[in-house]
C-alpha cells in the first residue's frame, strides 16, 4: 500500500475545511477566524472565489427586513416563520421547518459581520431600504461610485450595493488569514466510522491531486446548476446566458452522498421565466409565477395596468396566474418600487418582496423564435428557464439544528442544502460558531488502510479519462449537452411516467458513454468529472420525479398524469442515501 505522501501531490492539515467560497463559505470562514484566530481555516473553491458562485448575482439581502427594528421582532414563532415569503408553507412543505425557525431567529447575526467585511448595508444615514437596481442595458444592478465612494445614481442603488459583494468577501477572508485554494475542485469527502476527516481535491489548472486532513468540514458548494440546456439571453450583447452560476455543477452533492450524507427533494427544479418585455428573469420572473405584485402605494399592479397583463390563468402550465410585462413607456411603472406587503397577503398567496419595473425591448422572444426554442404549448409571451436543483428546496439533507449532515462533522448550508438566498449568511455564522465550540473536543483522526485505499481509488477514477486510449472518443461537453437535452425533453416542466422512464433509459446510455470520454489537459479533466456528476444527479432527478406521484409547487414539480397536489405527500420528501453501491430512495417525513 502506498503512503499518503506518495499518492497526493500535497497533503494539507487544517482545522476547518470549507468547500466553496460562496456567500456561505466566505462568511463562515471569516466568522470562525475572528472567533478563534488560532484555527487553521481553509477554503477550496473550484473557480476563483472573488468571482464564482451564485453570490455574484445576489443583490438584495432578503433576510434583512426593511426596518432595522424588525430584525429582532418578526417571525420569531415557528408558525410565523412558516408563513414567511419563501417559508415552509409557501414552499408547500418541501423543506424542513425547524431549521427555518432557527434561521429566522438568528437573522440579525450576519449584519455586523458583513459590515466588518466591508459590505455596505443600507444607506449612509443608517436606514435600511430596498431599491432594486435593474438598469437599462445591464444584466444585474451594477452600481457606479463617485470618488467619495457614493453611488452615482442613488435610485438604482441596491440594498447590498452588491456588484462588488464577492470581491469584498474574498478580500476580507484573505486579510484575516484564511488559506484559499482557488481552482481546486472537491473530488471526495474522506470518512472513518461515519465521521468526516478530510477531503480530496484536484487543481483544475495544474492537475495536482490534494489531500486535506480536517477536523470539521462545511460543504457550501452551491446548487446543481447544469441540468438543463443553456438559454438564449434576453439581454443585449449576451447571446447565451445562464441564470445561475455554471461553476456549480453539483459535485458537492455527489461527494456528500458517497460519504454517507442523505440528499432530498431532488425532483424539485428551479424554474424562472423570461417574459416579453423584461430584461431579466430573476425576482421579477419568479414574482410572475408565484406572487401578487404590489407597488409601494399598495396597489396591485395587474389591476392598475390591465393592458400590461400578458396572460391570465393562461397557457397549459398550471400555476401561471398572470404574466406582467412592464414597459419603459410607462414612466410611473418604471419608477414603481414594489416592497414587501406581507400584511396584505392572504394566507395562501405570495406577495412580492420587491420588483422594479424596468424593461428592455422583447429581444428574448426573438432569439428564442430564431433558435426554434419556443414550444407550442407554452404561453406565447414567455419562456421558462429551467436551471437545476437547489436554492429553494432539494440538495443535501441537514439532520440536526447545527445544519449537520448524516456524516458527523460534515455540515452543509446554502444552495447545496436547498436553502439558499442571503439566508446563507445566517447559516455561515451559526455553523462557524458551532464549529469553534465543538472543535475543542475533536482530536484528529488518523487515516487508516481503508482511507488510503479510498483515496487511491478516487485518484485512479478521476484521472482515468486523461489520455485514455479509446477508438471512439467522446468529448465531455458533448455528453453533458446530450444529458441536458434529455432532461429538457423528458423531465422538464411537463413530466409523466412515460417520459420519465424514457429519460432514465437515455441517462443509462449516457452513463455507459462515460468510459469513452477523454481529456487531454486538467481543464478537460474537470469537464469529465463534472459530466459524470451531472449524469448521476440527472438520474436522481428523474427517479425522484417518477416516484413523486403528485404535483407540488407547480411548475417546480408538475406531473401531467398526477396534476393535483396529494395530501398523502404533504410534508413528505424523497430522501436518497447510499448503502454500499446501492442507491436507496425513501419517503421521509419532514420535521
Ligand atoms: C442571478 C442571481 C440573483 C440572485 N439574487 C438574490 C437576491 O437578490 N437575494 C437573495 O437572497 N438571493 C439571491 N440569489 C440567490 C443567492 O445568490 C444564492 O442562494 C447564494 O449565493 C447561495 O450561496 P452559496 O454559498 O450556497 O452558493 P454560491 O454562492 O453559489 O457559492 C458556491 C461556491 O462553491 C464553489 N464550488 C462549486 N462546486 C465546487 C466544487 N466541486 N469544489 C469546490 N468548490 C466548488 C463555487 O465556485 C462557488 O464559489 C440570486 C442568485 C442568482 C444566481
Amino acid at each position: 500500500m502506498k503512503k499518503l505522501e506518495e499518492i497526493a501531490d500535497k497533503v494539507i492539515d487544517t482545522d476547518f475545511l470549507i468547500i466553496g467560497g460562496g456567500i456561505v463559505g466566505a462568511i463562515a470562514a471569516y466568522r470562525a477566524k475572528k472567533n478563534n484566530p488560532m484555527l487553521k481555516i481553509t477554503i477550496i473553491d473550484k473557480a476563483k472565489m472573488e468571482y464564482s458562485g451564485n453570490g455574484v448575482g445576489l443583490d438584495n439581502f432578503n433576510h434583512i427586513p426593511l426596518k432595522p427594528e424588525d430584525l429582532h421582532k418578526k417571525y420569531v414563532t415557528e408558525e410565523e416563520v412558516k408563513k414567511a415569503v419563501f417559508g415552509v408553507n409557501r414552499l408547500k412543505r418541501t423543506v424542513p421547518a425547524k431549521l427555518d425557525a432557527i434561521q429566522e431567529k438568528n437573522r440579525a447575526i450576519s449584519l455586523p459581520v458583513l459590515r466588518e467585511m466591508g459590505i455596505l448595508i443600507g444607506e449612509d444615514d443608517g436606514t435600511i431600504k430596498v431599491i432594486q437596481g435593474y438598469r437599462k442595458g445591464t444584466v444585474w444592478g451594477r452600481v457606479e461610485y463617485d470618488e467619495q465612494g457614493r453611488p452615482t445614481e442613488p435610485l438604482f442603488g441596491t440594498l447590498s450595493r452588491a456588484s462588488d459583494l464577492k470581491p469584498k468577501l474574498g478580500a476580507a477572508v484573505r486579510k484575516v488569514g484564511v488559506t484559499v485554494f482557488d481552482r481546486t475542485m472537491l473530488t471526495s469527502i474522506i470518512t472513518k466510522d461515519g465521521v468526516a476527516i478530510g477531503a480530496t481535491a484536484f487543481n483544475t489548472r495544474t492537475g495536482e491531486f490534494y489531500v486535506f486532513k480536517a477536523k470539521t468540514i462545511l460543504l457550501a458548494s452551491g446548487m446543481a446548476s447544469r441540468l438543463y440546456p443553456y438559454q438564449y439571453a434576453p439581454y443585449p450583447n449576451n447571446l447565451f446566458y445562464t441564470l445561475t452560476s455554471p461553476v456549480n455543477h453539483g459535485g458537492g452533492h455527489i461527494c456528500a452522498l458517497n460519504a454517507g450524507a442523505r440528499l432530498y427533494s431532488m425532483e424539485m427544479s428551479i424554474v424562472y421565466i423570461v417574459s416579453k418585455g423584461m430584461n431579466h428573469s430573476s425576482g421579477g420572473g419568479a414574482c410572475n409565477w408565484f406572487f401578487k405584485m404590489y407597488n409601494s402605494k399598495g396597489e396591485i399592479l395587474e389591476d392598475k395596468y390591465p393592458e400590461r397583463v400578458v396572460t391570465k390563468a393562461g397557457g397549459t402550465i398550471p400555476g401561471v396566474n398572470f404574466l406582467f410585462a412592464p414597459d419603459m413607456e410607462h414612466a410611473e411603472v418604471e419608477h414603481d418600487v414594489i416592497l414587501s406587503r406581507k400584511d396584505m397577503a392572504e394566507d395562501d398567496e405570495m406577495v412580492a418582496v420587491y420588483f422594479t419595473a424596468a424593461t428592455e425591448p422583447p429581444k428574448a422572444l426573438k432569439f428564442h423564435k430564431l433558435a426554434g426554442h419556443l414550444r407550442n404549448e407554452l404561453p406565447a409571451e414567455c419562456i421558462p428557464v429551467l436551471v437545476g436543483i437547489g436554492m429553494f428546496g432539494g440538495g443535501v439533507y441537514r439532520e440536526n439544528e447545527y445544519s449537520e449532515t448524516a456524516v458527523k462533522n460534515l455540515f452543509a448550508a446554502g444552495d447545496v442544502a436547498g436553502r439558499g438566498g442571503s439566508f446563507g449568511f445566517t447559516w455561515g455564522c451559526l455553523i462557524a460558531d458551532h464549529v469553534c465550540e465543538r472543535i475543542k473536543d475533536i482530536t484528529p483522526i488518523s487515516f487508516g488502510v481503508d482511507q488510503l485505499a479510498d483515496i487511491e481509488n478516487t485518484k485512479l477514477k478521476i484521472y482515468a479519462p486523461l489520455h485514455r486510449k479509446v477508438k471512439y472518443q467522446i468529448h465531455p461537453l458533448e455528453l453533458e449537452d446530450y444529458v441536458r437535452q434529455v432532461n429538457w425533453y423528458y423531465v422538464g416542466l411537463h413530466r409523466n411516467e412515460g417520459k420519465l422512464k424514457r429519460a432514465l433509459e437515455l441517462i443509462g446510455r449516457a452513463k455507459e458513454a462515460l468510459s469513452y470520454i477523454v481529456a487531454t489537459n486538467p481543464h478537460e479533466l474537470m469537464r469529465c468529472i463534472e459530466v459524470s456528476d451531472i449524469i448521476d444527479i440527472s438520474e436522481m432527478h428523474a427517479r425522484c420525479a417518477l416516484l413523486r406521484t403528485e404535483s407540488r409547487l407547480i411548475p417546480v414539480h408538475y406531473r401531467e398524469d398526477y396534476p393535483k397536489e396529494d395530501p398523502e405527500w404533504d410534508g413528505i420528501v424523497i430522501t436518497i442515501r447510499k448503502e454500499g453501491e446501492r442507491i436507496l430512495y425513501e419517503k421521509t417525513k419532514l420535521e
